[in-house]
């Protein structure tokens, strides 16, 4: 693998909240389911009810889980749910469509984050880059790729719930540097979260950057081993730098 840069053999960036913005997008999509059970006459609530409920129903499961996002939390699932909550009962058809309108709707919101095409350009000076994201549903973090328009920019996509290991675990990101061909330390990984993206690489071996969302508090542990970038035009010149 010729490495024009020299100095990683691969660059992996996280998905949520690095290069993809949606912080909005969700509620609005489940408000949207709100609106369709409205239209579907069965729903007497504003729409955005139905995201509160929702909301209610993941925080709960979420407080009986350690504050971890189980695996087998799916749409479908918090779907379901929801609407036994609520007391509304559909068809299977419905179902579907109800199920349809979310993950349309969240497609439809994300964003690349400014300046990503800079840093996607800078990782492509050293290698391969790949993508390791912890999300449950691979098809529907695939959509999300495609609505944000960065659909073709990896070498390899890797989604925690298709490999069936979840940053901050190491084997996640020893998935990806292998199927890449490269090896963890000579790797760096991007992310905006303290323990699944810096610790998570780290332990593999590879080298962290943090993309800073905001002003909180930096482990002095992690000093010496981590790159902290404001925002993704940052991170360009940290991996355009000369060492
Ligand atoms: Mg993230």
């Amino acid at each position: 693998m010729s490495r024009a840069n020299g100095r990683f053999a691969a660059v992996f960036f996280d998905l949520d909240g690095t290069l993809v913005s949606e912080r909005m997008g969700v509620r609005e999509a489940r408000a949207a389911v709100g609106a369709r059970l409205i239209e579907f006459g069965l729903y007497r609530k504003p729409a955005p009810a139905f995201a509160d409920t929702v909301e209610m129903v993941i925080g709960g499961i979420m407080e009986d889980n350690d504050w971890q996002w189980p695996l087998w939390l799916h749409a479908e699932e918090w779907m379901k749910r929801s609407l036994a909550v609520e007391e509304i009962t559909v068809s299977d058809d419905e179902f579907r469509e109800l199920n349809q309108v979310y993950r349309d709707e969240r497609s439809d919101r994300a964003e690349a984050i400014r300046d990503w095409p800079e840093a996607l350009a800078a990782a492509r000076t050293h290698g391969p880059i790949g993508l390791i994201t912890n999300f449950n549903d691979g098809s529907m973090q695939r959509e999300k790729i495609r609505g944000a328009g960065l659909e073709g920019q990896f070498d390899g996509i890797y989604i925690s719930g298709e490999v069936g290991v979840w940053k901050p675990e190491p084997g996640i990101f020893e998935h990806a540097a292998n199927d890449l061909g490269v090896d963890p330390g000579e790797c760096v990984h991007i992310g905006n979260n303290i323990q699944s993206d810096v610790e998570g690489a780290l332990s593999a071996g590879m080298k962290a950057v943090l993309v800073e969302e905001d002003d909180r508090p930096r482990p002095a542990s992690l000093n010496g081993d981590v790159a902290w970038c404001e925002d993704l035009q940052a991170v360009a010149d940290w991996l355009l730098a000369g060492s």
